[in-house]
């Protein structure tokens, strides 16, 4: 049996593939483009495609495709084999500089959000050489850019390495301010944790809601659930742990860097974490952990949900976004250093993300707003609505120090123009106690904990990246002008600190009373739904900052904008559909047999001897028969006012209104199927129970 690190990457065309398959010229030139974006010729460009289809062909492949990340959020292939026709009947395979570099997929059925007449549907793909090329099944995969013929992006990854190059303009000025010349450029790197729920196969089957939506849709409560805590961090099953064997093997072979696996708060909840990597490679290697992990599961007899909230009453899964900056030389900018010169450039960091998080908390909110996400922000289990920052006691203090103009008590030697001199080390021991926090400085790093299981994490990274640009755009125009560029430092410092120590709360962002501070004493923002906060896309402040920094366009923008709310509508509506459907064919059927099944047992007992009592009997009738007239009842009104919703309102109103009547239609005929669910007998439910799924993978 072949070793960890031997077949670790063995599906990659990485660089020890690249080193040892391309001639010494071609593979300088190639490491020139992946570092520094350098124009690659086609001559070089045919090298590495002749040299990339040996290796896949040697490796089993028959078909290359480019792999993109159109805006479903998930990613897309079209295949096309290698084969070419020689003259002598046969075919050889072949591979082109020209096919690697550029696809032209019909694009028409990918959703553009109105950027892309039909007439002109052909996007185009193209080679992004920083994320290295794989083998999937039979099939070489290219990591592609995706845009329409006017250069609009129609996917997720463009604007993502867009931000990426916006942050590193404007931190590698501040850098330059610091005295820093040698650091070549700066990237965001991130390390995402991604939660998720394995249930068996065979009662995922039985679920119409779970096959059609990805969660339940009805359910009464298990006896049983997370109460006991005894799930988070227990002993692994073994059915699951052969699982995350065979998942760990398929990711490590694609050189995804699985690294961290145990069981979280709920029951058949698990989570697996990678070692964090540049911020475009982390987006790709997730989408890819996330597909695998539904294949893998498939071969368990199991199925993978990634659902925010597969169930209602036991928590949802979400992925946290570890985010931190570094230079090319190794230097993680969000870590205190050694020396004041570096301490002061770390806390200019620290506080550019600070402003950044403040200014455009409705940003943040956005990337990671969908209709799944939604029953899960707010629900406490995740963090809420309404953004803030967890930075711990120990940086609290130094922040609280510069800003009264104190000296920090924590250090001996103290030092007027920045308030410290010596920044104590912070041990992430210290800096996070608190999980329930949507944003948390950990260390060296801060963990975004709002986005969704099933989210690309692109989006919230876009956000972000482009948000600290911002903040560092501002305080590099000012230094670069300082007379004396400490005092200005200083008082920069000063001054984010004292405007947005608002957004700063390291108390439990659980609280009831939290909410209310946040929003009424602090005004902090608190968009609790998709429709609430998408159109904020579209404020000026908003518009400005993204197109100032090349991240998006302006149509870009409103495309997004519209296909966000178009896909909260369509979700919403299809689990309408399917509550509809379900309660109407399966459950009022189903009670209603039970009850006939009890009332032949009353009238049997009755003709046995009239005095039997029977209220057991004629209790029950009379409940679950008010229970089925309300069931259709509510199937009809839900059904109507899905039938009513006006298609012709813009979609901003059209997702308003699905929000408000929908929505609560579903939850009311959620109440009456779940009470029934809870007075008939098991045999004539039409499904597996909560208890049935949570607990059915031994
Ligand atoms: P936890 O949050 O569960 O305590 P860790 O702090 O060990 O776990 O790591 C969580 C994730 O953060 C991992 O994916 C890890 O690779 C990532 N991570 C660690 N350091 C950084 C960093 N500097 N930048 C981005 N991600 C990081
Ligand atoms: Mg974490």
């Amino acid at each position: 049996m072949k070793t960890v690190p031997e077949y670790f990457g063995s599906l990659v065309f990485d660089d020890r593939v690249m080193k040892a398959n391309l001639s010494a010229e071609v593979y300088q030139s190639l490491k020139k483009t992946i570092d520094e974006g350098a124009q690659l010729d086609i001559t070089v460009a045919n090298a590495v495609a002749s040299a990339m289809k040996d290796w896949a062909v040697a490796h089993g492949a028959t078909h290359y495709t480019h792999w993109f990340q159109p805006l479903t959020g998930i990613t897309a292939e079209k295949h096309d084999s290698f084969i070419s026709p020689s003259p002598d009947g046969g075919v050889i395979m072949d591979f082109s500089g020209k096919e690697l570099i550029k696809g032209e997929p019909d694009a028409s059925s990918f959703p553009s959000g109105g950027l892309r007449a039909t007439f002109e549907a052909r996007g185009y793909t193209a080679w992004d050489p920083t994320s290295y090329a794989f083998i999937k099944g039979k099939t070489l995969c290219i990591p592609t850019a995706f845009c329409s013929y006017g250069g609009e992006a129609l996917d997720k990854k463009t604007p993502l390495l867009r931000s990426m190059e916006a942050l590193n303009r404007q931190a590698l000025r501040i850098l330059r301010l610091f005295g820093n010349d040698s650091v070549k450029c700066v990237r965001t790197s991130v390390g995402p944790e991604q939660e998720y729920f394995l249930i068996s196969k065979e009662m995922y089957d039985q679920r119409p809601d779970l096959r059609f939506t990805g969660r339940t849709l009805f359910g009464a409560k298990s006896p049983k659930g997370q109460e006991m805590d005894d799930h988070y961090f227990g002993v692994i099953k073994p059915r699951v742990a052969a699982y995350m064997e065979e998942l760990n093997e398929e990711l490590w072979k694609l050189g995804i860097l699985a690294k961290t696996e145990h069981n979280e708060v709920a029951p058949a909840q698990h989570e697996l974490a990678p070692i964090y990597s540049t911020t475009n490679i982390a987006t790709d290697h997730n989408q890819l952990t996330m597909e695998i992990m539904q294949k893998v599961a498939a071969k368990h007899g199991l199925v993978c949900l990634l659902h925010e909230k597969p169930f209602a009453g036991v928590n949802g899964s979400g992925k946290h976004n570890n985010w931190s900056m570094a230079t090319d030389t190794g230097v993680n900018l969000l870590s205190p250093g050694e020396t004041p010169y570096e301490n002061a450039q770390f806390l200019l960091f620290l506080c550019a993300v600070i402003k950044a998080v403040d200014d455009y908390q409705d940003l943040l909110r956005l990337s990671v707003a969908t209709a799944g996400n939604d029953h899960r922000l707010g629900a406490n289990e995740a963090p809420p609505a309404v953004v803030s920052i967890f930075l711990g006691d120990e940086l609290n203090a130094v922040l609280e120090a510069i800003e009264t103009e104190q000296p920090y008590n924590g250090t001996e030697k103290t030092q007027m123009k920045l308030g410290v001199d010596v920044l104590p080390k912070f041990n992430r021991d210290t800096t996070d106690r608190n999980r329930t926090s949507p944003f948390a400085f950990t260390g060296n790093k801060f963990e975004f904990r709002m986005l969704g299981s099933s989210n690309s994490i692109a989006c919230a990274n876009i956000m972000l990246n482009s948000a600290v640009a911002e903040s560092l755009k501002i305080y590099a125009d000012r230094l670069e002008k300082a007379e004396d560029f400490e005092t200005a430092l200083h008082e920069m410092i000063r001054k984010t600190i004292k405007d947005h120590r608002r957004i700063i709360f390291n108390g439990n962002g659980y609280d009831e009373e939290w909410i209310e501070e946040a929003t009424q004493k602090r005004g902090l923002l608190n968009y609790r739904t998709t429709p609430d906060c998408m159109p904020h896309l579209l404020d000026k402040k908003n518009v400005d900052m993204l197109t100032a920094h090349g991240v998006y366009t302006k149509a870009e923008l409103k495309s997004r904008c519209d296909i966000m709310l178009d896909n909260y509508c369509k979700t919403v509506v299809i689990e309408a559909n399917t509550m509809v459907d379900m309660a109407k064919t399966q459950i009022a059927p189903a009670v209603e047999a039970y009850v006939l099944e009890v009332a032949k047992t009353a009238a049997a007992k009755k003709a046995l001897n009239a005095n039997l009592p029977c209220s057991y009997e004629s209790g029950l009738v009379t409940r679950l028969s008010t229970l089925t007239d309300a069931i259709a009842v509510k199937a009809d009104e839900l059904k109507e006012a899905v039938i009513s919703l006006r298609t012709d309102e813009d979609i901003i109103a059209q997702a308003n209104a699905i929000r408000d009547t929908i929505l609560t239609k579903m939850s009311e005929l959620r109440v009456v199927c779940d009470e029934a669910e809870t007075l008939t007998a098991k045999e004539y439910w039409p499904y597996p129970t909560y208890g049935d799924l949570l607990f059915s993978v031994g």
